[in-house]
């Protein structure tokens, strides 16, 4: 069953692009070694390689929560913390899976406005307390394109990886949209993660056109010691391996990764372009990847759900929509034009 009209609650609502689903069909050619020891996890692994031009060690999990929770968990020890915004995934949407897959490493939040973190908020958590009675810093963990949509520049990571060395602290990146982050900014994947100082980079699969999987991709290869043996235990090592990566490969090689998180961007901007002049209506937060935060009266927001169009309010009670590789431009122009016209129909 297809969902008629589209919708852009998530980015999650996705099917799977071509590139992936016939990468997937090709692999599906007789017999192939298991758990990783087969020609398509290599190729997926080269491809890795060559995109980020530097020799990182990549593994491959079902999904963005594992990512996170597997490599923060291989940064620290069960009596150290992580520093991550109050809006973090790992914070808000994991479920406790760092503090569990780490036996009991703390999770420090700093809030900030639009989820990002700065220098100056990471240096004020990680020095607050340096006694034995208080969980020791070890990790900083930021969000590449934020959960508001948000994307830090090269800079801002730099700046961030910079502070984060002085205190002694390993930089992760969550990059469930780090496609959409690298077609933002029109920069080499090594810019605007190893270079720029980044660990570890979960980049993330589902959101950028897969049907499921996520990789974790260590630029130091030091850190990914036994690694695999934290995957295996936490369930998240693939016996049929070939089928989570070969579709990798058909991203990666194809280039579709980009055009993609390309596409996603182009029809969140083509959103936020249509809407923003309207009366009652603003953007919560500048849009600069694949998500658009409205701000509207309630009553213009129940009029949206009338017409049939579904969002999520938990971010700041604004509405989100999400834009994946398969939206329908046509269909943005259709949620557009009804916003618009809430907005003129409706006196806040
Ligand atoms: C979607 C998402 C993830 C991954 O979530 P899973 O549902 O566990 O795959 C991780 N981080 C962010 C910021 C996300 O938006």
């Amino acid at each position: 069953m297809t969902h008629r009209p589209q919708q852009f609650a998530s980015d999650n609502y996705a099917g799977i692009c071509p590139e992936a689903f016939e990468a997937m069909a090709r692999a599906n050619d007789g017999s192939a070694s298991a758990y990783g020891e087969d020609v398509w996890t290599k190729r997926a692994c080269d491809a890795f390689r060559d995109l980020f031009e530097t020799d990182c060690e990549i593994f491959f999990v079902f999904n963005g929560t594992a990512a996170n929770a597997l490599a923060l968990s291989a940064l620290c020890q069960s009596f150290h913390s992580v520093i991550c915004s109050t809006a973090a995934h790992v914070e808000t949407d994991e479920c406790g899976a760092p503090e569990f897959f780490s036996n009991g490493a703390k999770l420090l939040t700093a809030a900030s406005p639009d989820g990002r973190l700065t220098p100056e908020i990471l240096r004020a958590l990680a020095t607050s307390r340096s006694d034995i009675h208080f969980p020791k810093p070890s990790v900083v963990s930021i969000t590449q394109a934020t959960e508001t949509g948000r994307v830090y520049s090269i800079d801002e990571v730099r700046a961030i990886s910079f502070a984060a060395r002085n205190l002694g602290l390993k930089l992760h990146m969550d990059g469930a949209r780090f496609a959409n982050a690298c077609a933002r900014l029109d920069c080499a994947p090594a810019d605007l993660s190893w270079r720029a100082g980044v660990d570890v980079l979960c980049f993330g699969g589902a959101k950028n056109g897969l049907g499921l999987g996520e990789a974790v991709i260590f630029f130091d290869r030091a850190l990914a010691a036994d690694f695999e043996y934290r995957c295996k235990q936490a369930g998240q090592l693939a016996s049929k391996m070939r089928f989570l990566s070969a579709p990798w490969l058909g991203l990666l090689e194809s280039g579709a990764w980009l055009r993609n998180a390309r596409h996603a961007n182009f029809c969140a901007r083509k959103l936020a372009d249509a809407v923003e002049a309207s009366p009652g209506v603003s953007l919560t937060f500048p849009v600069e990847a694949n998500a658009v935060f409205l701000s509207a009266p309630p009553a213009m927001l129940d009029a949206l759900r009338e017409k049939g169009w579904l969002f999520y309010t938990f971010i700041g009670a604004a509405a989100r929509f999400m834009f994946a590789w398969d939206a329908d431009p046509a269909q943005v122009e259709a949620l557009a034009q009804d916003i618009v016209e809430v907005s003129r129909t409706i006196t806040p």
